[in-house]
């Protein structure tokens, strides 16, 4: 698929027509078992890329369809793909941490995941540094001889922080760690992880792969070594295997994902220039604005700025409760990367005191891009015009 663009690898990539029936759409195989021979291995220990299919805990048809798909847009050898993308992230944590590592990891990034780092990982002995990301001293500085993986997470879910891939790769290679970046809000069509040397490439398939928020899903891609060891050491014993039937619908919405980018990324832009005029708005935070105070960074690293930004206003809490009643196309709801626009207000002092325990001086660099406060808005498809004339009404 090497020699396609990557709008053809979307819709071809990992499908072909079926060769008993010559079908042309993916089947949908919700079989969880497979008639064998008789002498079928059935220890993960046996398992080879080239074994049949046994039972769908190790692998399924539909599946390995998506992850086919999925490997070839972010340009890597093979992927893996679980049931949620937090599935996706702790057993890539399970596979590669031991007791005496350590992990350097993003101080800020999705919420379920720093609670995991914060909460469950030292249960199992592994040593955690939480920095600064976008700053490239304090990684160095973090850096040490038994550290065995940097966690990236760019752009940094809540408050759109970016990090340095290339460069945060240079430094952790130099003392044999891996890199792992959760790419969810970037997607492979603003950026490639692995093209710019990370390890692993991680998405919630659950947002903008999928696209249309109705299937839960994650992936870890990588070379295929590594991610033939993650699915026979971690991912068939912990069991967090998708639904083949959300892997058929998340292949259905990845055919569309350049497209609904493209579209991602207009409705963004002139949201947030509209945002950046209002006067009840007091900051915006979007990549593709030349007040991100990374623009710089975003032009070289993201070919596509996506459809994720924040905004502050004087009143958090008060206009969150206007909002969550005025706004009639935007759904006031968690997640993103969905077809529909969706908003959410994350205040500093609750994300803090649940989520991000970060020192004074991590705080007040996290104040820097979210003050007390951000509107987490996730940009869907629907017409620019009508999504601002919707957040004109409700801003008041
Ligand atoms: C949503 C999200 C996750 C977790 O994915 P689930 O599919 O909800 O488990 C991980 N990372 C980022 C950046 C996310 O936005």
């Amino acid at each position: 698929m090497k020699q396609y663009n990557i709008q053809t690898q979307a819709v071809h990539a990992g499908e072909s027509p079926d060769p008993t029936t010559g079908a042309s759409s993916p089947n949908l195989v919700m079989s969880s078992t497979y008639v064998t021979e008789a002498d079928a291995v059935f220890s993960a220990n046996d398992l080879t890329p080239d074994i049949p299919y046994i039972y769908t805990r190790w692998a399924n048809p539909t599946t390995k369809q998506l992850e086919k798909k999925l490997a070839v847009l972010e340009n890597g050898e093979a992927a893996l793909a679980f049931a949620t993308g937090m599935a996706a992230i702790t057993n890539l944590f399970l596979y590669l941490l031991k007791p005496g590592d350590h992990l350097v990891m993003s101080d800020v990034a999705y919420a379920g995941n720093v609670e995991f780092v914060h909460e469950t990982l030292p249960n199992f002995g592994v040593e955690v540094s939480f920095v600064n990301m976008s700053n490239l001293d304090s990684v160095a500085e973090a850096i040490r001889a038994n550290t065995k993986l940097v966690y990236v997470e760019s752009p940094a879910n809540p408050i759109m922080r970016l990090t340095d891939i290339k460069a945060v790769t240079k430094l952790a290679h130099a003392v044999g760690a891996e890199v792992a970046v959760d790419s969810t809000f970037a997607t492979p069509i603003a950026t490639r992880p692995l093209d710019l040397g990370a390890d692993y490439a991680i998405h919630s398939l659950t947002k903008y792969i999928g696209g249309h928020g109705d299937a839960l899903g994650g992936v870890v891609i990588g070379r295929a070594e590594q991610i033939n060891g993650l699915r026979q050491t971690v991912s068939i014993h912990m069991g967090g295997t998708i639904s083949p039937f959300n892997s058929w619908l998340i292949m259905r919405g990845a055919v569309t994902l350049p497209l609904r980018m493209r579209a991602h990324e207009i409705g963004a832009l002139n949201v947030a220039q509209f945002l950046e005029e209002h006067p009840k708005v007091t900051r915006v935070m979007y990549p593709g604005l030349p007040s991100h105070p990374q623009h710089e960074l975003a032009q070289h690293q993201m070919a596509n700025f996506s459809g994720m930004l924040t905004f502050q206003v004087e009143d958090g809490p008060a206009m969150a409760q206007q909002l969550s009643k005025q706004l009639k196309v935007f759904h006031y709801a968690v997640s993103l990367g969905h077809h529909r626009s969706l908003i959410f207000y994350l205040s500093t002092e609750n994300m803090q005191r649940s989520t991000f325990r970060l020192s004074p001086a991590g705080l007040a660099r996290y104040r820097q891009f979210a003050g007390d406060g951000i509107f987490r808005t996730s940009i869907g498809i629907e017409d620019p015009h009508d999504l601002c004339d919707d957040l004109a009404q409700a801003l008041g």
